[in-house]
């Protein structure tokens, strides 16, 4: 397994993700969960076999009861440095938010993984921040259909019966990066504002409004931090006041003028569900 559908899908010119090399082979499983607000929020699972990332896309995250089948779509392998990755992609395919929101090992309950997945049936533990235990994800052959993608991309990704199963809400309960400890806006506010301004995000929906929301708290917290940075400093106070004004009023002008806020203010969407 390679990357040729990683990279097809991505110009590393203007993306922050890794370009990714294959790994090589190592007896530690690496595993993440990217909770990614794109067109639409989903979470991204990743488990790390054959010097690459598996990559699932479960729309609404992984759930701790066994009886909550959560779809999880098939795509392309990611590189294994992808896995650490959080940030900003500010266009081209995925254009959203990273946040990385669990991560640790992963250890296969069969001996050959290959197989495993080659007949859709592969159990493994996880030993994560958030995940742990037991899990299963089956290959539904084709019986969501009209799931994007479709056909033997979906799979059901499922927790077993065991000391951690329970009927917490885990994406709820547990709902921030186990890198930054923060959220989206948090993540956001990091980044330069010309990375915002370059931002191509949502395309509407639930997650086109929620990203004009994340985008206004972000220059809300930048903008807080930017004063409480000059107060701190006394004897440039007044010079750092007047550069933080207007660099704030530039950046917040640049959110307030973007497509997504536009968007949300203009015209309230219904909310999207999946089917
Ligand atoms: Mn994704």
């Amino acid at each position: 397994m390679a990357l040729e559908e990683y990279k097809r899908k991505r110009d590393f010119t203007k993306t922050p993700e890794p370009e990714g090399k294959v790994a090589a082979k190592q007896e530690e499983r690496f595993f993440c969960v990217q909770k990614h607000l794109a067109s639409h929020l989903h979470y991204d699972f990743r488990l790390e076999h054959n010097g690459v990332l598996l990559s699932w896309a479960v729309p609404k995250g992984p759930s701790l009861d066994p009886k909550t089948k959560r779809l999880a779509m098939k795509v392309e392998d990611h590189p294994v440095a992808y896995g650490e990755f959080e940030g900003v992609i500010p266009e081209g395919y995925g254009a959203g938010i990273v946040m990385l929101w669990d991560r640790g090992t992963w250890t296969p309950e069969v001996d050959d993984v290959d197989a495993a997945l080659k007949k859709g049936d592969l159990k493994f533990t996880l030993n994560g921040y958030k995940l742990k235990g037991s899990w299963v994800l089956v290959r539904t052959g084709g019986r969501y259909a009209g799931a994007r993608g479709g056909g033997d991309r979906s799979w059901l990704l499922i927790k077993h019966r065991d000391e951690w199963a329970g009927d917490v809400d885990i994406v709820e309960f547990a709902p921030l990066s186990v890198k930054s400890k923060g959220d989206f806006e948090d993540i956001l506010a990091e980044d330069t504002p010309a990375v915002w301004q370059s931002n191509r995000p949502a395309k509407g929906g639930d997650a086109g409004a929620m990203l004009a929301t994340i985008i206004e708290r972000a220059a809300a917290l930048k903008s807080a931090r930017s004063t409480k940075d000059a107060k701190d400093t006394k004897d440039t106070k007044a010079a750092k006041e007047t550069k933080v004004t207007n660099s704030t009023k530039k950046a917040v002008g640049r959110v307030a003028a973007s497509k997504a806020v536009k968007r949300a203010t203009q015209s309230p969407r219904k909310p999207q569900r999946k089917k």
